[in-house]
């Protein structure tokens, strides 16, 4: 479902190359819940922000139900961002000016298959914070909000970069089991990326990632409870 095949990333700053992918490789397939595991400066966000068509390889290929992301036209870039990918970030990146509710309904507005708003308020448990402000909420509220504003597009793929970087022990691992049943009630195909080796337990596909280098990839049967991993 998404095939990463030579993917290279090089930054050029001034006279210094900086090489944040040295080819990776891999598969997923459509529903799995993989974490993408590695230390900081590994190239986790990059790779992330190329399977999500923010970014583009230096070279190798990106492709996405067969079709390959990095030679799209901007139109059809813009649609495969739009529908087909969710974005959830480590500092949520809400609009401070509009409620969570209105969060929601301007990532809708973009959409044609969007979910019902108050479906996906009410599966973030979030009923009774829909017009507050993100000043108004806790960062695991805030970050419900985002989790819905991603899903309520109703896109196959969510990505998500250190969703649970900035929470608690125990925020965390509800923001974890919200991400696991989105995965399996919304049967959306969730890539996590972390640097904490314990939520890799979780993933039923982990790829481990170092110096921009696939080092490790498998796949878990039994994958563990959020509440079960070792932190
Ligand atoms: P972290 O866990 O700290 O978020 P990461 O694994 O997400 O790290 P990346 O952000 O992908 O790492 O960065 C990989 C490498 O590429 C790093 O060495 C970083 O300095 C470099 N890099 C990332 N973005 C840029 C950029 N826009 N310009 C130049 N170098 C960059
Ligand atoms: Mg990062």
């Amino acid at each position: 479902f998404i095939s990463a095949n030579g993917l290279t990333k090089t930054y050029q700053m001034g006279e210094v190359e900086v090489h944040a992918l040295n080819g990776v490789d891999f598969e997923i397939e459509e529903g799995e819940f993989v974490v993408v595991l590695g230390p900081s400066g590994s190239g986790k966000s990059t790779l992330l922000n190329i399977v999500g068509g923010m970014d583009l390889p230096t070279s190798g290929e990106i492709i996405v139900d067969n079709i390959k992301i990095n030679s799209m036209k901007d139109k059809e870039l813009t649609k495969y961002r739009r529908h087909t990918v969710g974005f959830v970030f480590q500092f949520y990146n809400l609009m401070a000016n509009l409620t969570a509710r209105e969060n929601i309904e301007l990532a809708t507005e973009i959409t044609e298959n969007a979910l019902d708003i108050d479906e996906i308020l009410s599966a973030v448990d979030l009923n009774s914070r829909s017009d507050h402000f993100p000043s108004q909420m806790s960062g695991g509220e805030q970050q419900r909000v985002a989790i819905a504003r991603a899903v309520a597009k109703n896109p196959r793929i969510l990505l998500c970069d250190e969703p649970t970087g900035a929470l608690d022990f125990e925020t965390g691992v509800s923001i974890l089991e919200l991400l696991l049943k989105i995965n399996k009630e919304y049967k959306k195909t969730v890539v996590i990326i972390t640097h904490n080796a314990s939520i890799a337990g979780m993933g039923n596909r982990v790829i481990k990632l170092r110096n921009g280098k696939v080092i490790e990839n498998y796949t878990n049967e039994n994958p563990l409870s959020p509440r079960g991993v070792d932190w």
